[in-house]
């Protein structure tokens, strides 16, 4: 597994981003988050070694894209033609992009993207009914080959069942807030996605619980290296793991 971003910097844009973890990072540097620009690594999934193989590896099997950004977000619309051409060359690899702007997905979309690339997951993060509700129509209707959802920060209770009956999503992730000010995420609402998931048998990935887990009425603080172990030892996840 690798990580990959091309550019850096985004803007708040709903409930989920509110304490957004690389504005957190940047501001122990004093650095303005809201400025996007282009990294050192823009062309990383490209770039080969003296011996004419590729920096990132086929064995890497999974590249996760634009972690500290949004991929889809206004700034980059011209950049992301040129890196969609590199994950087009890249076919022995598997890029998830993880975006809260599926709105966008169209704008730059290269010309031979017909009905998806195969090596492309596309995932829609949606921390409340409200996002679930504007973004997931948009997600099912796109061209795409592999899509998947994700709550988290998990904010309320969500119902997604009509949007799993379509067949079409592969795996729906579910988590809670990490950081200082986490907001509390309930183990009830966990369940119960994941009791839709297995109406409709879609894959279901519980991957870490947050800072403020509540569970049977209480409140529990979990310190950052805890939270995805407890999650493993909840034992519920139905599906594959990355
Ligand atoms: S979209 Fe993602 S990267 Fe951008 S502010 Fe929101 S949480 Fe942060």
């Amino acid at each position: 597994m690798s990580i990959w971003n091309p550019w850096h910097g985004c803007h708040k844009k709903s409930a989920g981003c509110l304490n957004c973890y690389m504005f957190r990072r940047d501001s122990e540097y004093e650095k303005d988050s809201t400025i996007v620009t282009k990294t050192n690594s823009f062309d990383l999934i490209v770039k080969k070694k003296r011996d004419g193989t590729y920096k990132v590896q086929s064995d890497e099997g999974y590249v996760y894209l634009c972690m500290t950004s949004d991929f889809f977000i206004e700034e980059a619309d011209e950049w992301r033609k040129e890196i969609w051409r590199m994950v087009r060359k890249r076919q022995d690899l598997n890029f998830f992009i993880i975006t809260k702007r599926i709105e966008r997905f169209n704008v730059s979309l290269p010309d031979d993207w017909k009905d998806g690339y195969d090596n492309v997951t596309i995932c829609s993060t949606c921390e409340n009914q409200k996002t679930a509700d504007e973004r997931l129509p948009i997600l099912l209707n796109l061209p795409i080959k592999h899509r998947e959802i994700i709550h988290e920060p998990m904010l309320e209770e969500i119902n997604i069942e009509k949007y799993l009956q379509s067949n079409k999503i592969e795996m729906v992730t579910c988590g809670g807030e990490s950081g200082p000010n986490a907001r509390e995420c309930n183990y009830d609402w966990i369940l119960n996605t994941r009791n839709q998931c297995l109406k409709y048998n879609v894959p279901f990935y519980f991957k870490q619980t947050g800072a403020k887990f509540i569970k049977d009425n209480k409140l529990y603080n979990i310190e950052r290296k805890e939270q995805m172990k407890q999650a493993r030892k909840a034992n519920i996840d139905t599906g594959k793991l990355l």
